[in-house]
């Protein structure tokens, strides 16, 4: 047996249990390993019920005396009881609402260890545990495991199927024993540097803790065997990623010149005074745009910062350049957007733009692929549908993504493969926290725009209920009476428009009938065609309409300076990211802008992401939250995004961990030598099977 030994191989996994591992994504003993336990037990030294008290979390053997559903009302409620007993002739009580499945599980003369909170149960006057964890510990004293599951720190692993904790306990043991000694995998000079325990005993001791080990660090998951797997972990993801951007920036690329007629032709464009923060931005993406090697740079910068003016500089030097510009954006909408921006302030250049987009008509599109093949058009802003195979650039030399974190990292390389190795700038207004930032773009540079526009005053954020929505009406009439604009947003639930659009449908008729009958209110919705949604765009934009009801089409990308008011409808069902871009549409003129959160009844969750809105105005610090009410999964979306699979460790939990392994790997690189030509063949050879990601560059 070694490591590449696929687990159906291992005696006790037959193919029903080969298969629930497969669904967990565990083929291989080197994957079972890599299971970590959820967390651990201290079975050490086992309390008797007699001596348990209420309150304490613990672990306790016992007998199984009864097993039964019971109560009166057994069949709707389902209340499974069992009476556990050991040899100090106490009873503890363990309770299951809904636990009739578990008739098949206990019975009676069962030795069994639960683990839960001892409470005492006023109905009975006797201890009890509601919904303690459990174990089917043996009913056989000869069993040969059984050392395993009792008198000893216990890994608990979350089940796999119908493979359950004690049964993956018992594989895991022989997996350990079934590879003896295992090659290290660390260089030698790290490990000894940041003195890390050997591999072979890192994971012994992961699994099967020595006696004696601290609970509470196991449990956090920072005894020294778990942090030098979680250590490896990173380092060899950031190992991947920094030899990844190294290669990157060596390839052959463009090297676009920018000389005087270029800075003359931005000039020309320029509307109004680049912020320093712009300047120093497009500093940084004219420095890789001449370098002759592919950009791969990622333009952070929060809602209203300014970011397509910048991308619009550097359209233009490739332009200038006589390359082609390629913008990909996350909807319809926004793609709309963008384009009539750009267009704007490309007239005066005589450049050409187009949009193309999926609801467009396929004689429309056809048109617009032949003039892109012939090199008619100088900069194409679309959605999806400009990754379609047949969409060719006669010279595609940038690319830019907008709002990246929609896009699967796959999305970027089709568009990047449209060209002859371009340069790519990919542009986000979801501040990630640094360190997550160097998992999921640790391909990238990053330029930051850390300074709105000038004259910016924050929005005032305020909450109402459902039955307060007259405090909004009244809000929106005093704004629209001084000549400004509202927006009212409803969310898309499971991401589907219908909905959405029917509840922004009634809402317009509300308003527009009876609440504001003397004023202009538009509606917007993602199933209205184009050419109506770019209307309907345009008069609120030059002020025809006041008041604009919509789903989350506008989202991202509207630009409407004199508008004040966003009412956000049912706002306890939006993201905090998302929350923030709807405000980032107001205050963006002189006038002081509103936004109101219209909220029915608020989970935990819900209460907080609307008083983190109520708060705060600034993107970072709603983005550390956004990350910790939701996780870096969901943060990012799918692992397609970019988020490695990662087993060990935990992303928001170590993060000095990731810091250190990248300090590390960048030293190794720099030093070079035996074991920097060791560790870029594991990463060769390893890498991308490994952490899943997808080739980028
Ligand atoms: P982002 O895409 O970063 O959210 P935008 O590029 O849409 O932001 O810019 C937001 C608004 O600020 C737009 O109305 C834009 O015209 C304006 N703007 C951008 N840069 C400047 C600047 N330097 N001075 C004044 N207004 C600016
Ligand atoms: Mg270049």
């Amino acid at each position: 047996m070694d490591l590449s030994t696929p687990l159906k191989f291992l005696k006790g996994v037959g193919p029903a249990r080969a298969a629930f591992f497969e669904a967990k994504g565990l083929l291989t003993v080197e994957d079972l390993l890599a299971y970590p336990p959820m967390r651990y037990e201290d079975r050490s030294s086992l309390k008797s019920i007699g001596q348990l008290a209420p309150g304490e979390v613990v672990t306790v053997v016992g007998e199984v005396r009864q097993a039964k559903v019971s109560g009166f009302r057994r069949r709707s409620v389902g209340l499974f009881e069992v009476v556990l007993g050991d040899s100090s002739n106490s009873r503890l009580l363990a309770k299951w609402f809904h636990g009739a499945y578990l008739e098949s599980i206990f019975q009676p003369g069962q030795r069994v260890a639960f683990f839960g909170k001892v409470e005492f149960d006023n109905y009975s006057g006797e201890l009890s545990m509601m919904h303690p964890e459990y174990e089917i510990v043996s009913s056989d004293e000869d069993d040969p495991d059984s050392t395993l599951h009792i008198g000893r720190i216990v890994p608990v692993y979350e089940a796999a199927g119908k493979v359950n904790t004690r049964q993956i306990r018992a594989l895991v043991r022989r997996a350990l024993d079934g590879i003896g000694d295992q090659a290290e995998s660390l260089p030698a000079s790290v490990r000894t540097r940041l003195r890390l325990p050997g591999r072979a005993a890192a994971l012994e001791a992961m699994h099967f803790p020595p006696p004696g080990e601290d609970l509470r660090l196991l449990n956090a998951f920072r005894t020294a065997a778990q942090q030098r797997m979680i250590f490896e972990e990173f380092f060899w993801l950031e190992m991947g990623l920094l030899l990844k951007r190294r290669a990157a920036r060596r390839a052959d690329g463009i090297a676009f010149e920018l000389n005087d007629r270029v800075r003359e032709r931005i000039k020309a464009m320029l509307p109004f005074k680049p912020t320093g923060a712009q300047k120093r931005a497009l500093g940084e993406i004219a420095i890789d745009m001449a370098e002759p090697h592919p950009m791969n740079r990622l333009l952070q910068g929060d809602v209203g910062s300014g970011k397509t003016l910048v991308a619009a500089q550097a359209a233009v030097i490739a332009i200038e350049n006589g390359y082609q510009v390629a913008m990909l954006a996350p909807t319809e909408i926004l793609a709309t957007q963008h384009f009539l921006s750009l267009k704007n302030l490309f007239t005066p250049l005589n450049y050409v733009p187009v949009l193309l987009v999926g609801s467009m008509s396929a004689r429309e599109k056809t048109q617009i692929k032949k003039l892109i093949a012939a090199g008619m058009i100088h900069l194409v802003i679309g959605t999806h549908a400009v990754l379609e195979d047949d969409v060719e650039f006669q010279q595609l030399g940038l690319a830019i993504v907008d709002e990246q974190h929609r896009f699967g990292v796959l999305q970027r390389l089709r568009l990047v493969r449209k060209g002859k190795s371009p340069d790519v700038l990919v542009m986000t207004a979801t501040p990630i926290p640094r360190t997550l930032a160097l998992t999921v773009y640790g391909d990238l540079d990053t330029s930051v725009i850390d300074q709105l526009p000038p004259g910016r005053k924050p929005v005032e954020t305020s909450h109402v209920t459902e039955a307060q929505v007259e405090r909004v009406y009244s809000l929106i009439q005093r704004e629209v009476d001084a000549g400004r604009q509202a927006y009212v947003v409803y969310p898309l639930v499971d991401e589907s428009e219908t909905q959405a659009m029917k509840a922004a449908t009634s809402m317009h008729e509300h308003l527009s009938t009876i609440v504001f009958p003397d004023r202009k209110v538009g509606l917007l919705h993602g199933k209205l065609p184009p050419a109506e949604k770019e209307a309907v765009m345009r008069s609120f934009k030059n002020g025809e309409i006041q008041i604009l009801v919509a789903t989350t089409v506008i989202e991202v990308g509207v630009d409407v300076p004199n508008a004040t008011v966003m009412v956000i409808e049912q706002a306890e069902r939006f993201g905090l990211a998302q929350l923030h871009q709807l405000r980032g549409r107001v205050g963006r003129g002189a006038d002081k802008s509103y936004c109101v959160l219209v909220t029915g009844k608020l989970s935990d969750n819900g209460r907080e992401r609307v008083r983190t809105m109520v708060d705060s105005n600034d993107g970072f610090v709603i983005a550390e939250i956004d990350l910790k009410l939701r996780g870096p999964g969901e943060f990012f979306g799918t692992r397609q995004s970019g988020l490695p699979g990662l087993r060990f460790a935990n992303l928001m939990r170590d993060q000095e961990l990731l810091a250190s392994a990248r300090d590390e790997a960048q030293h190794l690189i720099a030093e070079g030598g035996t074991d920097f030509r060791e560790a870029s063949a594991w990463v060769a050879a390893n890498w991308q099977r490994r952490y899943g990601l997808v080739e980028a560059g």
